[in-house]
């Protein structure tokens, strides 16, 4: 059995290794935040202080960090002094990242890996926090077929559809397209929601309505943005916890970089990714993205 170094043990992490120590792998942790890390002792986790010190007999090391400077900097060392997991690991480690981050950053990793003899995989991930609860996350791959096949026999243990994108950088590539198609349908889910509600319409009727009909989609299907509709959701609990505005403006971003590297269309995307500006530059940014809701409602800021 593997024993694992899990590095980034937030809203997505920490779930994920708890998974991985169910599942009976040995599960080394660090998080800048030691109490994102300590919260998995209980689980059986050994806690470690550094990434010097998390990845002592690890023969895989998984990342879920936010961005691709987070990335960059824990794979091939900062300023402030970090060596670089890809200075420090042993030569047969694998290596696994699962933050969805632009794919010029994947890359790279990517290609200073190969150069020191190391397998490297992206791996971003789909499914929320929900999904990593469950162990039901999509995991889209991109490396050799090598790294494939081994990067599967790890996440099996925590998600249930695993694809393989193409190259390095390329799970990152496709992330980014299904972000982007996100954040358009939950504006979109939201817009519709609140223009019914204005009109005197039930949001939970409405849903189920749409939910029959040719708007339904992920985001009305299983991530309701109305309070109150969806006992589970975000939106019922305070938009907490779940997948940050932030993070939604982050892989937005990403979107807009890529379609200006390809010259490509995206208004949809474009306009999107403002309306989260906006509502983050309003003090949402660490809400669930479901909190765009809010955006719309005449009685809100
Ligand atoms: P998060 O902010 O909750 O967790 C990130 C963790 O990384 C934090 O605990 C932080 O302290 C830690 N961290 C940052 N820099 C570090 C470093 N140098 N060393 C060690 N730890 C460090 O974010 P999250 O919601 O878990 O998302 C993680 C990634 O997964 C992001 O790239 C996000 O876009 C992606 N993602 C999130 C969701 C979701 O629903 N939350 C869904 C799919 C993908």
């Amino acid at each position: 059995m593997s024993t694992i170094a899990f590095i980034g043990l937030g809203n997505m992490g920490g779930p994920m290794a708890e998974n991985l120590l169910s599942a009976g792998l040995t599960v080394q942790v660090f998080d800048l935040n030691k109490a994102a890390a300590q919260r998995l002792a209980d689980f059986g986790a050994v806690v470690a202080s550094s990434v010097e010190e998390v990845i002592k007999g690890a023969d895989t090391v998984i990342t879920m960090l936010p961005a691709g400077e987070h990335v960059r900097a824990v794979y091939l060392g900062d300023h402030s002094g970090g060596k670089g997991l890809l200075n420090l690991v042993e030569s047969d480690t694998f290596l696994i990242d699962s933050s969805t981050i632009d794919p010029e950053s994947a890359r790279l990793v990517g290609s200073e890996a190969t150069k020191k003899g190391l397998e490297f995989v992206d791996a971003p991930v789909s499914g929320g926090v929900a999904g990593a609860k469950a162990a039901t996350l999509t995991f889209i791959v991109g490396g050799s077929d090598a790294g494939f096949a081994k990067a599967e026999s790890v996440l099996k243990y925590v998600g249930k559809n695993i694809f393989h994108a193409g190259q390095a950088g390329d799970g990152q590539m496709a992330k980014i397209c299904n972000n982007l198609m996100l954040g358009i349908l939950m504006s979109g889910t939201c817009e519709a929601l609140n223009l019914g509600i204005d009109n005197g319409l039930n949001p939970k009727v409405l849903s189920d309505i749409m939910l029959q009909s040719s708007g339904r989609n992920w985001a009305l299907e299983l991530y309701n943005p109305c309070p109150g509709v969806m006992e589970n959701a975000p939106a019922s609990n305070g938009f907490q916890p779940g997948f940050m505005s932030k993070l939604m403006l982050k892989d937005l971003g990403l979107g807009a970089e890529a379609a200006l590297k390809s010259q490509s269309s995206i208004p949809m995307g474009a306009l999107a990714r403002n309306l989260y500006a906006f509502h983050n530059a309003n003090g949402n940014e660490e809400l669930d993205f479901s909190s765009l809701f809010e955006f719309y409602q005449r009685d809100k800021k």
